[in-house]
């Protein structure tokens, strides 16, 4: 592809995946599935790899989530939420161990978790109560959206410990709760929901929080952001505590000392996941090790030390079991 042609398909590239950006963040309507989306995302990274000049600062490639809604009031995150790097297929994933391995020249320990299909939030408490909750918005700031979050029955508002620090987490909407809501909606004439993320993003954005109340939303909590002073080396170890302070963490993750082992995981869950009783967009792999976090750092979007494989998009799963079965 020469200059001229790869500045008009970043041009394209760019107007859509803004459009779609929009349509899933500040509408919760997406009209395209998400592997569409990560395919356009892919298409441009490469497009910028082989013409960096085309990497703008405001390029779709540069940036975390969403717009921030202006009827909430807005909260500064302290440590930014970011966004994960993305791995389609096994090369990617040990193209990804080659890279930990290089940088901090050791073994590696891997915690492998699902990824939750919902909304990103951090928790923030302070003498073991809740006192803010908000939403990730553009990583740097997010919408304050405590009130909706008190809803949430598995949120404790009061911790084991007085602990003051910042939980991450994922909102969502179980399966049956998702069916439930849009069985309603359409007895109201009401538009349904896509699926049950987008559900639970335009749950947990309501001004009013009777109305998020109503929703059954759940979450699951997969770090704590600021563990400077608590003497926590692992990460593992940061999951053992949030649950011994009452936290709803997901109990299908596991520990891998090589990235075979978190391969054969994955492929496991290929078949598992449609039994979940809440969607999974695929699985996250990070480094267990704190001080091997701090050696490998962040790019400006996203951890060096983690990264989410994305599934196929579910029917394409199916088929290839299905030949896989049938040989
Ligand atoms: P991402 O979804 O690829 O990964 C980052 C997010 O994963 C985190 O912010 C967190 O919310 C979530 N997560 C879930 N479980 C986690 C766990 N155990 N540990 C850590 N994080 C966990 O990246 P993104 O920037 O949030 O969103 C981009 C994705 O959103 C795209 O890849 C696409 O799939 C989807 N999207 C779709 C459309 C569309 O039109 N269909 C538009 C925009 C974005």
């Amino acid at each position: 592809m020469d200059k001229q042609s790869a500045t008009k398909r970043a041009e394209e590239l760019h107007a859509l995946l803004n459009t779609y950006n929009y349509e899933y963040h500040v509408l919760d309507k997406p009209s395209v599935p998400d592997t569409e989306y990560d395919r356009l995302m892919q298409e441009l990274i490469l497009v910028e790899t082989n013409f960096p000049e085309l990497k703008t600062a405001d390029s779709p490639t540069q940036r975390v989530g969403g717009v921030i809604l202006d009827a909430f009031n807005k909260v500064v995150h302290k440590t930014p939420m970011l966004s994960l790097g993305n791995a389609f297929n096994e090369q990617d994933l040990r193209d990804f161990d080659r890279r930990v391995i290089q940088a901090v020249g050791e073994d590696v320990q891997y915690v492998v978790e699902l990824k939750i299909d919902g909304l990103a939030v951090s928790l923030r408490y302070e003498n073991g109560l809740f006192v803010q909750g908000a939403t990730r918005g553009d990583g740097t700031t997010g919408e304050d959206i405590t009130e909706n979050l008190k809803t949430v029955r598995s949120i404790p508002l009061r911790l084991k410990n007085e602990l003051s620090f910042e939980v991450r987490g994922e909102v969502f909407m179980p399966k049956k709760s998702f069916e439930k809501l849009n069985e309603q909606r359409e007895k109201l004439e009401e538009e349904p929901f896509a699926n049950p993320r987008n559900a639970a993003a335009g749950s947990i954005r309501q001004l009013d929080p009777k109305i998020a109340a109503k929703r059954n939303l759940d979450i699951f909590v997969y770090s704590i952001a600021d563990l400077g002073g608590t003497g926590i080396e692992r990460h593992s170890e940061a999951l053992d505590l949030l649950e011994k302070e009452g936290f709803k963490t997901n109990p299908e993750r596991r520990k891998f000392a090589s990235i075979e082992e978190v391969i054969s995981f994955i492929e496991g869950f290929l078949e598992k996941r449609s039994k979940l009783s809440y969607d999974i967009d695929g699985i996250v792999i990070k480094v267990d090790s704190l001080a091997q976090q701090d050696e490998l750092g962040f790019t400006a979007k996203s951890p060096r030390w983690a990264i989410a494989y994305k599934f196929p998009a579910e029917e394409v799963t199916t088929k290839l079991l299905n030949i896989e079965l049938s040989v």
